[in-house]
This record gives C-alpha cells, structure tokens and sequence, in this order.
C-alpha cells in the first residue's frame, strides 16, 4: 500500500478554527481511486458538524463537495483513468437492495459510508497520522482524496472542476428534490424556504420544470433579488410579510408543494400550514416523512434522491444551456481561508463557498 503527504484542513476543536496540517494517506486500495482535489464547496453539513463536533473525538477532515483530477486507480477501478476530471458525491455501499436496484440515497449503510469517517470496512487511510477521513467517502477540504466508483462521477474537461465542485451535494440536493423526488410538473405551485445553495437549486429546477407560481421565502432581501433573477416568481420576506397570508393570496388556495431547507421547526409547521390538502413538504433537514390530515404529507428526503453518474451529467448539460446557472452562487476562496469562508455562509454573505485548493495543471504553476 502507497503513503502519500497530503495537506488537509483538520478540525480539533468544537466550531474550529481549521488548520492546514501535513498528514500521511495510504491508498488508493483495490477499488479506490485517489483524486487530487482541485476545489471544494463548503456545505451546511460541514459547517454544522464543524459546530456540534465532540472534542473527545479523534480530529478529523471534512469536506464532501470534492472535484478535482485523478491521480491513481485501484486495479478494480473500470469507469475513470489517470487524468480524467471528477465530481465527489455522497457514498452508498453498492451492495445492499436500495443499491442494486439503482436507489443509492436510500443506501441501507448511507449513515455509516458518509458519517462513520472510515471505510465500510473499518479502516481509515489517515489512521498513521490519527486523524479521521472518509467523510461522505471522500473528506475534500485536502489536496488529496480518496474515492470509489460509487462516488464519483467522471466529467467533461470543458468547464473546471473548481466551478462543478458544488454540484455534488447542495445543488444535487435542491434541484433532485424538485425534479426527482417531488417530479414537480408545468404549472404547479411550489414555494422554497429558505433561499441557500440548495433553496437556490430548488428555485432553478421548478423553473426548468415550468412550475408556477414559484416562490421565494428568506429572511435576507439580497437573496430574494437574486431568486427573482433565478426564477421565482415572487418573494416573500418572512421579517417584514406574513408568509401564509401571502402564499393564499397568490395561489388562492394553498400550495401543492413546499421544499423546506431551513431547518426551523416554526418554519416546518408553516410549510404544513399553507399546503393544500394534497400538498406535499419536501423536508431536507434530516427528518423523515409522515401522513398528515387531507391527504397532505411530508417527505424525508436525502440528496435529492439523485443517482450522482446520472444526475451531475445533467446538471452540468443544463447549466451549459444557460437553464442552470448555479455559477451565480458561488464565491471562490483560497484554501488557507476556509475559516472566513465559513464565517461569511453562517452569516449569509456569501450562498456557496468555494475553496480553491490546487491548479488543474500543476505544472503551470510549480
Ligand atoms: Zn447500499
Ligand atoms: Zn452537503
């Protein structure tokens, strides 16, 4: 087995800082491929597990919004070589039923593959230098990271991996809801809470779909505008305006959909409240589904449902045709900045961080 020195931003301590540290890395094994990341995006998942993190832990490395290019492959890897550009996604283990029968996020080892920070085997490839990785099977915020086919997902050499890193988790996620989950068809009502990354996505996707009305609720007016500019076809501001009385005076009699980013619970019953009584909440704050009175429901739902070699494709043909323009949420940061980076999406300044970690070649600068 290959050591590699790689640099990693690590977290010790509850809410960070996170330090750039030299850390060893063994692999790629059999059915690994090690990827030297280019950029990643910072997600709330990071960001709050940065924030509820036990210090009694062993220190480890997030990140799961990885791309970059391909350095080795285990001898079992078939679908990338050397060189090719990736996208890191969430793990599944790829053997159990939801797996085989092509539903991943439904993953029965989904908890264990993306929060158990070590292989599904129980190994860990930074185990030499104590440390914790595997994050969402990959832990991104390094200049090396180890993937499988599971999670990754090769991409055309046309756009940079430092503009398609967010793709693999909060975009998937907001517009997965919208197009795979709910299937929101032409002509539907359907309001976002919460105007992040993935509410963003949520506000793309329902417009692609031909949903209307489309609309916006946040507490920020800058994200409001630039829901407007995304697709929205009206915003609410839940500081100043009464978000019920608002949705039943555009849609007249309830919303068929809420997709609830937010994670507030007054916000959850709210998004109840103001279904009609077929509506449907799209949850994506971790819990899970239930039936409610009038036929209304809740939907528990991960990672958009999205198949990530299916669905990032897609993505990216549809930002290429101008339907998907997620560049418009993105800040870039330098590696050593990841701390501000986070600083500035917990205050809302900025909607997807982007940490620039290395050159797509090399050799250009070094
Ligand atoms: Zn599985
Ligand atoms: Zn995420």
């Amino acid at each position: 087995m290959q050591v590699h020195k790689i640099r990693a931003d690590v977290l010790r301590k509850k809410g960070g800082p996170l330090e750039i540290e030299s850390i060893e890395m063994e692999g790629p094994r059999e059915d690994e491929v090690l990827v030297r990341i280019v950029a990643s995006g910072i997600c709330h998942t990071d960001i709050d597990f940065c924030d509820d993190w036990d210090e009694a832990d062993t220190p480890v490395v997030l990140g799961h919004e990885g791309a970059g290019v391909v350095e080795r492959v285990g001898r079992s890897v078939k679908c990338v070589k050397r060189g090719d550009h990736v996208v890191l996604s969430y793990q599944s283990c790829g053997h159990c039923g939801q797996c085989r029968s092509g539903r991943p996020a439904h993953c029965r080892h989904l908890y264990e593959a993306n929060f158990g920070f070590k292989r599904l085997d129980g190994s860990n490839a930074l185990q030499r230098s104590g440390v914790r990785g595997h994050f969402f099977g990959q832990s991104s915020f390094a200049t090396h990271a180890l993937a499988t086919e599971r999670n990754l997902v090769a991409v055309s050499k046309d756009l940079s991996p430092e503009l398609l890193a967010p793709l693999g988790c909060g975009l998937q996620t907001g517009a997965g809801t919208v197009m795979n989950s709910l299937k929101v068809s032409a002509g539907e009502s359907i309001a976002i809470f919460g105007t992040g990354a993935v509410g963003m996505a949520a506000v793309m996707a329902a417009r692609i779909a031909g949903a209307n009305p489309i609309i916006g609720v946040d507490i920020k007016p800058r994200r409001l505008q630039l829901a407007l500019k995304l697709g929205a076809t009206h915003v609410i501001d839940n500081r100043r305006q009464d978000v019920a009385a608002r949705i039943a005076e555009i849609t007249g009699r309830g919303i068929d959909y809420v997709v609830e980013t937010t994670a507030n619970p007054e916000m959850h019953q709210l998004a109840i409240d103001v279904l009609n009584p077929h509506g449907t909440v799209a949850l994506l704050t971790g819990e899970s589904g239930m039936d409610l009175p009038e036929g209304r429901r809740t939907l528990g739902i991960i990672e958009g449902d999205a198949v990530p070699q299916k669905f990032i494709p897609k993505l990216i043909e549809l930002y290429q045709a101008g339907q998907f323009p997620f560049d418009r949420l993105v800040k870039f940061y330098d590696f050593s900045e990841i701390n501000r980076a986070i600083a500035d999406a917990k205050r809302g300044d900025t909607i997807k961080p982007v940490l620039r970690i290395s050159e797509v070649h090399p050799s250009c600068r070094f």
